[in-house]
Order: C-alpha cells, then sequence, then structure tokens
C-alpha cells in the first residue's frame, strides 16, 4: 500500500488569488492556472536564459475542484442527446501547474510580491477589463514607474509573527515614496541593519540579470510579477550564509574536474533536508504571457525592473 501523497494549503501566498497549494514537503506548489501559463511555461524549455528565472516547472496536475463534486455520469438509457436537467453547469476542470516553491527551505520567509507593468491586461482582455486595470495603474505607481508592490508577508518575530500587507498597501505609494514600501519589506522585521543590506545589494544585483535578460528576449508579459524572498529568522539568515561561505571555500579547494562529493551523495535521497538560502528570487505570473519573435524586447515589463532595481540600489 502506497498513501497518496498529502496536499495541503500553501500558506505562503504574498498575493493573487486563493487556492494555491503545496505537496507535503512544502518542495512544490500546486497552482490553478489557465492554459496560457502551462503554454508558456512548456515553451520555455526554448528560452533558458529566461526560464533560469522562472520557478522549475514540473507538469501539470487536474484537481476536482472541492466547490463542485464531479458530475455523475448521465443514468442508464440517456445518452450524450438527453433533455436539458436542472443540475448545475459542468465547471471544466481546473488544470494546475506544479512549480518549485520559492519559500522551501526558509524557516521564515518574508514575500514580496511586485507586479510588472503600466499596461496590465493582454490583446484578450475585454474593453471593461482594460478599463478597470488602466483605472488602477493610474492612480499607482503602476503607470508611473512601471511596477506595484501587489502584496508581501514579513517576519516580525515570535511574538508578532508575521504582518500581512495586501493589495492596498502597495497601492497607496507614489513615484516619490515608493522607496518606503521596499524599505518596509527589508528593514522592518528581525533582521538588522547589515544582514537587511546585504539583502537589498543581492536583490540589486539579480534584478540588473533579469534586466539584462529581457533585453535580450522577444516575450510579453502583462501582470507577471517579480517574487523576492530571504530569510526572515535572524538565527537562519546566518546559518544559510554559513553554509554558502563553507561551499564557496571546498569550491576554492577542489581541483579542475574534481568532483565535490556533496553532490552526488544525495542523487537517490528522497529525505534529504531542505536547502538554506539568504534569499530567492524568480518571475512569477504567466497567466498573460507569451513569446513575441521579431516584436523587439518587453518594454512595459522592462520599465518596472528598471524601477525596482533603482529602488534596491537607494536601499543597499
Ligand atoms: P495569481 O496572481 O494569478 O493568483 P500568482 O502566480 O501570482 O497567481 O501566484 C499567487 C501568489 O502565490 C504569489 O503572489 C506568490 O506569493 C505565490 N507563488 C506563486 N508561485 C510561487 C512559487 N513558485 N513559489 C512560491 N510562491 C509562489
Ligand atoms: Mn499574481
Amino acid at each position: 500500500f502506497i498513501a497518496p501523497p498529502l496536499i495541503k494549503r500553501f500558506s505562503h501566498a504574498a498575493a493573487g488569488h486563493d487556492g494555491v497549494l503545496r505537496d507535503e514537503s512544502g518542495a512544490l506548489i500546486i497552482k490553478p492556472c489557465l492554459p496560457k501559463e502551462v503554454d508558456f511555461y512548456q515553451s520555455a524549455a526554448s528560452h533558458p536564459e529566461f526560464a533560469k528565472w522562472m520557478p522549475t516547472f514540473m507538469g501539470t496536475l487536474q484537481l476536482n475542484s472541492p466547490a463542485t463534486p464531479p458530475v455523475a455520469p448521465p443514468a442508464a438509457g440517456q445518452g450524450e442527446t438527453s433533455t436539458p436537467s436542472n443540475a448545475p453547469a459542468k465547471k471544466p476542470l481546473e488544470i494546475s501547474i506544479v512549480l518549485s516553491n520559492l519559500t522551501y527551505g526558509f524557516a521564515k520567509p518574508c514575500v514580496l510580491d511586485v507586479k510588472l507593468g503600466g499596461q496590465l491586461w493582454d490583446d484578450d482582455a475585454p474593453l471593461e477589463k482594460r478599463a478597470r486595470l488602466d483605472e488602477v495603474a493610474d492612480k499607482t505607481t503602476s503607470r508611473s514607474l512601471g511596477m506595484r508592490i501587489a502584496g508581501m508577508k514579513v517576519w516580525k518575530g515570535e511574538n508578532k509573527e508575521y504582518q500581512v500587507y495586501d493589495k492596498n498597501y502597495g497601492r497607496q505609494f507614489t513615484a516619490d515614496n515608493a522607496v518606503d514600501g521596499f524599505k518596509e519589506f527589508l528593514f522592518s522585521g528581525t533582521l538588522s541593519e547589515e544582514q537587511s543590506k546585504l539583502v537589498a545589494k543581492r536583490f540589486a544585483d539579480k534584478v540588473a540579470e533579469i534586466q539584462a535578460v529581457l533585453e535580450n528576449q522577444e516575450s510579453r508579459m502583462y501582470s507577471a510579477s517579480l517574487l523576492f524572498v530571504y530569510e526572515g529568522d535572524v538565527d537562519a539568515f546566518d546559518q544559510a550564509l554559513q553554509i554558502e561561505k563553507e561551499k564557496a571555500a571546498s569550491k576554492g579547494t577542489l581541483a579542475e574536474g574534481e568532483e565535490d562529493e556533496d553532490e552526488d551523495e544525495d542523487d537517490d535521497d528522497e529525505n534529504k533536508p531542505p536547502p538554506k538560502k539568504v534569499e530567492d528570487l524568480k518571475i512569477i505570473d504567466f497567466a498573460h504571457a507569451t513569446w513575441t519573435p521579431g516584436e523587439g524586447p518587453d518594454l512595459n515589463a522592462l520599465q518596472g525592473v528598471k524601477s525596482v532595481l533603482s529602488l534596491y540600489k537607494q536601499l543597499s
């Protein structure tokens, strides 16, 4: 007997729709999505430089929505052409993507979702939706900076636990004070000033890399996000830094071609402990993303990426 894998609610989402799930170990998240996002992940394999900045795509799953039990098959004798009944319309089965979980390995992940773009809708959007999203963009830093804080979570210590900043938090900023939101994300938790500055510096370096990648890609993504995660627990932060230093040192002492024993030791080890990380950054949310060969770089997303870079530089 093999027990079915347990699926749990994912508790470290910073923004977006409810309904993100995770596997039992926490290494993976399972997110309901539209076919367009599946397509984008599947075709990312032919864009390796970009794919490096996406969560690892493990595949898709079909889950029965708990709210809509599977529709019973037609009663005997009734064919496909039976007369309409009072049964609720059959909802299409929800498709989900299975992705590596960015918050895995963090003791107290602090999470920031920055939504990219001044234009937040794609060509498929009805006029009403375009008007609504344009209005939000006009009233927020989405228009002025090409990005806004969509939500965040900061660990404030054992007594206060997590502070959650909902979608309205990021909507109050202007181009002039947007840096305060990023300051709140990095400097209002339990890390020391020095630790927070290190994180700001690392995020700046990574965002600069993302900018370089996007400048060489022909894609369009509307309402995608930069998802920033850092370790909010002071001790776990120091441990993760220490492990990085040890790894760097052991790499340095290895002769060229010589293998690092650690690397193949854990090949078949299903129960290896999660990696300890200082910080992580990926681009997520490709519900409105496509590859657009011949159309040049995504200036809409790039505006936001450059703004984020400048804010992290100010804080590092
Ligand atoms: P949507 O905005 O359409 O609901 P997203 O892809 O933006 O969907 O996901 C919603 C939230 O879930 C994000 O703000 C983020 O906090 C979390 N999330 C999404 N993908 C991952 C991932 N791979 N690892 C960790 N958290 C994730
Ligand atoms: Mn989102």
